[in-house]
């Protein structure tokens, strides 16, 4: 209770603060789908863009020496996902660390019983109850060319909403049996069209990256949910519908009406 309490007081503090203007700019040029909520809803994620930058804790690696830009890009993406969720589901993340690109990771893998010394390639990785990584060339591109259904900080991020009940498994918490049980139905069938259309090497708009695992799956389909939702609604609309239920949020129909208006 009184952290919940101090925790309050330093956010009215936070929003106290004016929103920067320069940020708006960042927020115009990097995430697209800004542009396509309503005043209040941008008045929302403006208030939770201020708090989340304020309270995360921002690493640059690998020499990279972080602006504004690059904290107020993530966090107007993260906190896109969850505008509609109830709580604070990303209040156990601590750390946000970027890169200036892709990075190695040391790995050790066991090949015929022999211990084999490498390195694995990484644009990003997302950790329980640990940090978010990711690659600042990466999300450049992304912001650069929307509308390709990849964007790396919805696919982070989506692992860190999976991980909320602790099972890494394409699931995150659910509020009623009927809702994980339709999920599972949806999931499931989804994936596994994903994982034949990859094994024949058909074109998806979903990336096959999605086919590895159902962890895998549930955030390369959050990526086109929020980058591509009018195609994914079109071409999946069960998958379409389970997580515009889940995430409490149509961004679909916030396209079309602005398209129509
Ligand atoms: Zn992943």
């Amino acid at each position: 209770m009184i952290f919940s309490w101090f925790r309050q007081r330093r956010r009215r503090k936070i929003l106290a603060q004016p929103f920067p203007p320069e940020w708006v700019a960042c927020i115009d040029k990097n995430v697209a789908h800004y542009h396509y909520l309503s005043a209040e809803e941008q008045a929302r994620l403006l208030d939770e863009i201020q708090v989340f930058v304020a309270e995360k804790n921002w690493e640059g690696c690998g020499g990279l020496v972080l602006t504004d830009e690059m904290k107020v890009t993530v966090a107007a993406q993260a906190c896109l996902m969850t505008l509609g969720l109830e709580g604070e589901p990303f209040r156990h993340l601590l750390s946000v660390l970027i890169y200036p690109a892709g990075y190695a990771v040391p790995e050790e893998r066991w090949h015929q019983g022999w211990s084999v010394k490498g390195e694995s390639a990484r644009l990003g990785e997302s950790w329980y109850r640990g940090p978010v990584i990711l690659s600042w060339a990466e999300i450049e591109d992304d912001s650069k060319h929307p509308g390709y259904g990849n964007n790396l900080i919805w696919h982070e991020f989506a692992h860190q909403l999976d991980m909320l009940d602790r099972a890494t498994n394409g699931t995150p918490p659910l509020a009623t049996r009927q809702e994980r049980r339709r999920w599972h139905e949806v999931m499931t069938s989804e994936f596994q069209q994903l994982r034949r259309d990859a094994a024949h090497g058909r074109a998806t708009l979903l990336d096959t990256y999605g086919a590895e695992n159902e962890a895998e799956f549930f955030a390369v389909a959050t990526e086109c949910f929020f980058d591509v939702p009018v195609d994914l609604k079109e071409q999946h609309p069960r998958l379409y519908e389970i997580l515009s239920s889940y995430f409490r949020q149509d961004p679909a129909a916030r396209i079309l009406a602005h398209e129509g208006s």
